[in-house]
């Protein structure tokens, strides 16, 4: 029922939309109260494909394009975010149990390991970003000189974070242009699962692709003119949306939220900011703003969410807020930090 009633909240908000929206968001909502253990049967007569979907934008993408035939299994929990998530074994029944495995790649690093052990013949897996994610990560190293003091065993147990701060940044679904390219994979994986409603999916697809286009117009029109180029972000979650529209994020944190600053970087950060007259310090609904607290007090800044849609919160949820809301509000945010 609460999908239900954000589906309908979410049709009431987005007006004009509404129509085009309505034949797929309706029954879509009845479909998430459907229990969700078909295994791995075939989509037959009027049978739902299954689809388990990792980080939030994967199962919105994943329902837009869906719509009536599937039933989305969210994987990720609302409110949660996702960096240093690990499935349940009641996470891993579902993903062994669904016709489609929809995943981003990379932010998801339990992932490949998860597509071998819950085995299943049937289902396709898709990689949303494969292809898309070609940029590095902007911090190569969040604590300069603690590997290379103390004993190797020490420097062992920091060998996950290191080969995570080198890692492909895996942020492309906050890029509304890249954005739609994922959409068109989870497209392609659910023709392949379901072929007998390719039209089905393939006119989702156009639809939804279509708003994202018109978000990302918006950004262009919008951004073009702004009087400063520089945001100051909690997590480097915005390096593809700044790099698409011509702006430049500085971080606090890494590509993950738990690779935190050290003294050294938490200063660079505050010169920059008054270097560069940053007047907002963004933070994030699903992480501690301290760090951006810190660095808006030392620098009279203000303080602003930017939100990097790894979840919604549970209020969001409830009030029917989804991806293109969320970035229209990222939009106004940047916005009114760039011209203030
Ligand atoms: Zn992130």
């Amino acid at each position: 029922m609460a999908r239900q009633r954000k589906w309908m909240s979410g049709l009431l908000l987005s007006g004009g939309l509404a129509l085009a929206l309505s034949g797929c968001g309706s029954s879509s909502g009845g479909a998430s109260n459907e229990p969700a253990g078909n295994g791995g049967t075939d989509a037959g007569e009027g049978a739902k494909l299954n689809v388990a979907a990792t980080i939030y934008p994967m199962a919105e993408f994943a329902r837009q394009v869906g719509g009536s035939r599937v039933n989305v299994v969210p994987l990720v929990p609302t409110g949660v975010e996702p960096h240093d998530w690990e499935p349940s074994a009641k996470d891993m029944a579902a993903i062994s149990d669904a016709d489609v495995f929809v995943y981003n790649g990379i932010v998801e690093s339990w992932a490949e390991q998860a597509i071998g052990s819950a085995a299943n013949p049937d289902r396709v897996d898709v990689e949303a970003s494969r292809g898309l994610a070609d940029l590095e990560g902007s911090v190569d190293d969040p604590h300069p000189g603690e590997e290379s003091e103390g004993d190797p065993n020490h420097a062992d147990e920091q060998g996950d974070e290191h080969a995570e701060a080198q890692a492909k940044d895996p942020h492309v679904w906050l890029d509304p242009v890249l954005a739609q390219q994922e959409v068109r994979a989870i497209q392609k994986a659910l023709e392949q699962a379901d072929p007998d409603y390719k039209d089905h999916y393939a006119k989702n697809a156009d639809a939804y692709i279509a708003k994202l286009e018109e978000l990302h117009q918006q950004f262009v029109s919008q951004l073009e003119t702004s009087k400063r180029k520089d945001f100051v972000t909690s997590h480097a979650a915005f390096t593809y949306l700044a790099e698409r529209y011509g702006l430049k994020q500085v971080p606090i944190s890494g590509l993950s939220p738990e690779q935190e600053p050290s003294p050294e970087q938490m200063a660079q950060v505050i010169e920059f900011v008054r270097e560069h007259q940053v007047k907002t310090i963004f933070f994030e609904t699903l992480i501690d703003s301290k760090l951006a607290d810190t660095i808006a007090a030392e620098t009279q800044a203000g303080t602003d969410v930017l939100n990097p849609l790894e979840g919604l919160t549970k209020e969001q949820a409830d009030q029917g807020e989804d991806y293109i809301s969320v970035m229209t509000s990222n939009l106004n945010a940047l916005v009114k930090a760039l011209n203030g």
